[in-house]
Formats: C-alpha cells, structure tokens, sequence
C-alpha cells in the first residue's frame, strides 16, 4: 500500500515525481479544491500548461483520459482515471495576496500562489510566475453565453484523481484557502485533503 500523506487545510505541497510514477490525489471530504501545478524536474521555466493543453485536447476542462502538455507543448502528464464526477477548471487564477487584499482583508491570509511558492521552495526550487493552475475539483459551471458563477464542488468524499508523470517532473499541490462568502469553491470550509505517490 502506498503512504498517505497529507496537504493540511490552506496549504500546499509538492514533490518530485519520476516519469512512470503517478500522484494520487484524493479529495478526502469532498467539498475542497486543489490548485495543481507540474514543472520540470530541473526547470521551472517549464511548466504544465493549461492553455497550450486546451489545444490538442479540443474541450475547456481536462478530463481523464487526457495527456496534459507543457509550456512547450510536450506531453508532461497523464490526467490518467478520475473516479469523481470530472468537474475541473482551468480557466480560473489561482488565488493569490491581491486577491484577498481585494476582499478587504488587511492581514496575511494563506493563498494558493504562496502556497506553491512555499512547496517549490521547500523543494529548492522557485518559478518566477504563477502558472494558470488546474482547478481540481472548483465547479466553476459557464452558460452558453460564457456566463460563469462560483459553486461548491460536486464530488464525494474520498474521490480521487491519478497524475502519472511522463516526464521527471515536479507536482505542486495547494488546499485552496478560499473562504470568502461570495466565492462558495470549497464550500466556505477550506480542509486538508491526501495523496500518494504511486509507482
Ligand atoms: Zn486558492
């Protein structure tokens, strides 16, 4: 059995994956979204892409099933089984200081740009922007006039998705701090949620 690790309520973590090797990421009660960010092992000028993916993928949202490319459109990263409904974004920033400034919070409140700031540099390892995130898990539903709003997530507890590296590469992980009123994400409870490393 592999090891349960966890990424506590409002913080992120991250870890050298190995081509071949996976993470297992598990949405433990359900309710929480997960910020997801790939670089290069040994470059984090190269970075999992969500807009380059969108191209070869033909659809907004990755699914499973999908191969994920990076900045320079090679594949980094098979979104490989999904056992949750499949509601992702991709479309929407990462939360970061400006954003809860914004709210009107003066003081320090965790966001996932500092929290991947944190995780790469507990790896010794820092990029120099914040990379569009994959959204797991954030419901973010559009009409057919492209009219989004902000809902709680849809998936069960303990669902989990699998990243299998196809290249050495770095998965970041963030527990969205979000827990605004207005921006319902993780549904006003920001919590931890695990992972594992699978070979
Ligand atoms: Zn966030």
């Amino acid at each position: 059995m592999p090891t349960t690790l966890e990424v506590p309520a409002r913080q992120g973590r991250a870890g050298l994956v190995r081509r071949g090797q996976a993470l297992r990421v598990i949405n433990t009660l359900g309710h929480q979204v997960v910020d997801f960010w790939g670089f290069g092992a040994d470059d984090t000028t190269l970075y999992l892409s969500m807009s380059h993916t969108r191209v070869r993928a033909g659809h907004v949202n990755p699914r499973a099933g999908d191969t994920l490319l990076d900045s320079r459109r090679e594949p980094m990263i098979l979104f490989e089984s999904d056992d949750s409904p499949g509601v992702h974004d991709s479309l929407l920033a990462a939360c970061d200081p400006n954003r809860y400034r914004q709210f009107g919070i003066a003081s320090f409140h965790d966001s996932c740009a500092n929290n991947m700031e944190r995780a790469l540099a507990a790896l010794d390892r820092k990029s120099a922007i914040c990379p569009q995130p994959l959204n797991l898990w954030m419901n973010i539903p559009f009409t057919a006039e492209g009219q989004w709003q902000f809902r709680e997530p849809v998936s069960k507890p303990g669902a989990a998705v699998v990243m299998r590296a196809l290249v050495d590469c770095v998965m970041v992980m963030s527990a969205c701090p979000q827990d605004q009123s207005s921006v319902p994400v993780n549904a006003g409870k920001p919590v931890a949620v695990h992972y594992q490393l699978l070979d």
